[in-house]
């Protein structure tokens, strides 16, 4: 994909003297990665006042957007936009001791690759036994997945009856108007009409994708199954929670997406599918994805398309060492890793089929990607389906089941902790 709109600069930090100076400098993060310029994440320490804290910010030209629910972090923009600045202000806040950390806001990529073949068929189900699968289960519309991403075309045929509406924003308040449409936040969870999720990228109530690799994530998880066109879904009945993040452009930021996390946890998701990354480390993020984690979410991402070994070179968000983590690899139709998958015996969990993945694109149309983000919603739609199935099982005996259930293959046996590829029917058995 195209990198937009982000800077990346050396850490300036290299010779500072004193103690203090260094110190600072601890505390100051991501820098080196591809961040937005004129905003930051700040965490101040607990005993300091939001108020207090939005005054010392206000001193830089700086003005909050949000606050982060499980980290307590701010979000913030300043007024001076240029790289430079934004440096600047990070060292002149992480110098202050009612300053935990300052973060620089990632540039976050979609991770699918540039070069999608252009035909493509629906070889991955077959391969993850599928068809044996759905004579167990073909999925359940309570059971929602919230694909965040750039969005969801929720008027594609193969996808508008598994979308998913938000009770508390529809139907009639006490005065008779369209919760939908009265401009008051329902619900109370923070958003206001957010009736089919939300856009995290353009602030608004309207998720609809403006890119096509959200609703192709969302085909594969949950394309409606026996409605005679298009394509099917590992899921033919789930419900699909769009949360947009990621620009027409195709980039979004570390901030958007802590956003994402954290309103999906609000609004009581039973799993995430994350096919993005490259954001470095985030303690926000981190500790936004613990509170998914406490409330029994799982977090599936993709392991990264950048051919590298996540365990001595790792990749955010699949390398958060949180128990609701699945990190997932790409094969292609034979069973071996994909060209461009990342992997990591330690760090990288299942692999699953991501090169030449026919699904939905916007506008009623369907194309191939290839992507440890197609491998992904896979594994997403996979645990939805296993969800319709094992209503019994935690959190954690979800995922035990899942890696219990690959089809271990020779290849495969190096390169991820379960060294298999995922089996949709084993993981559905007793
Ligand atoms: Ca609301």
């Amino acid at each position: 994909m195209r990198k937009t709109g982000g800077y990346v600069c050396a850490v300036l930090m290299a010779g500072l003297l004193s103690a203090g100076q260094a110190q600072a400098a601890d505390k100051i993060q991501n820098f080196n990665t591809e961040f937005q310029a004129g905003e930051l994440i700040v965490k101040f320490a607990p005993h300091f006042e939001t108020s207090a804290a939005a005054k010392v910010l206000a001193e830089h030209g700086g003005k909050v957007i949000r606050q982060f629910r499980a980290s307590g972090a701010l979000h913030v923009s300043f007024a001076d936009k240029s790289a430079r600045s934004t440096m600047n202000i990070a060292e002149a806040l992480a110098a202050s001791s009612d300053v935990e950390y300052v973060e620089a806001n990632s540039i976050i990529r979609l991770e699918n690759t540039p070069n999608d073949p252009s035909l493509g068929s629906l070889w991955g189900m077959p391969k993850i036994s599928a068809e044996r699968a759905w004579e167990i289960s073909t999925g359940d519309r309570s059971i929602l997945v919230g694909v965040i991403d750039t969005g969801v075309d929720y008027n594609h045929p193969d996808l508008n009856a598994n979308y998913w509406f938000n009770p508390g924003e529809t139907g009639v308040d006490a005065n008779g108007n369209e919760k939908k449409t009265n401009r008051i936040d329902d619900d109370g969870n923070g958003y206001v009409d957010d009736f089919r999720g939300w856009d995290f990228a353009n602030n608004d109530n309207d998720p609809m994708d403006d890119h096509n690799h959200g609703t192709h994530c969302a085909g594969t998880i949950g394309g409606i199954g026996d409605n005679g066109i298009g394509v099917v879904g590992v899921n033919w009945n789930v419900g699909i929670v769009g949360l947009k993040f990621i620009s027409a452009a195709g980039s979004g930021t570390n901030a958007a997406a802590i956003a994402a996390i954290e309103y999906a946890t609000k609004i009581g998701v039973n799993l995430t599918s994350n096919s993005w990354g490259g954001g470095g480390t985030s303690e926000p993020m981190r500790l936004a994805i613990q509170e998914a984690s406490d409330a029994g979410i799982l977090f599936i991402a993709a392991a990264g398309n950048a051919t590298s070994n996540n365990d001595t070179r790792p990749s955010f968000p699949s390398n958060f060492e949180v128990a609701n983590v699945v990190a997932v690899a790409a094969t292609q139709q034979n069973d071996t890793l994909a060209s461009f998958s990342s992997y990591g015996l330690r760090t990288v969990d299942l692999a699953a089929p991501g090169v030449g993945i026919y699904s939905t694109t916007r506008s009623n149309s369907y194309a191939s990607m290839s992507g440890t983000s197609m491998a992904t919603p896979h594994v997403a739609g996979a645990v939805a389906l296993m969800m319709s199935v094992h209503k019994e099982m935690t959190m954690s005996q979800l995922i035990a089941k899942l890696y219990a259930s690959v089809d271990r293959v020779s290849s495969l046996a190096t390169k991820v902790a379960t060294g298999g590829r995922l089996n949709l029917e084993k993981a559905l058995q007793p």
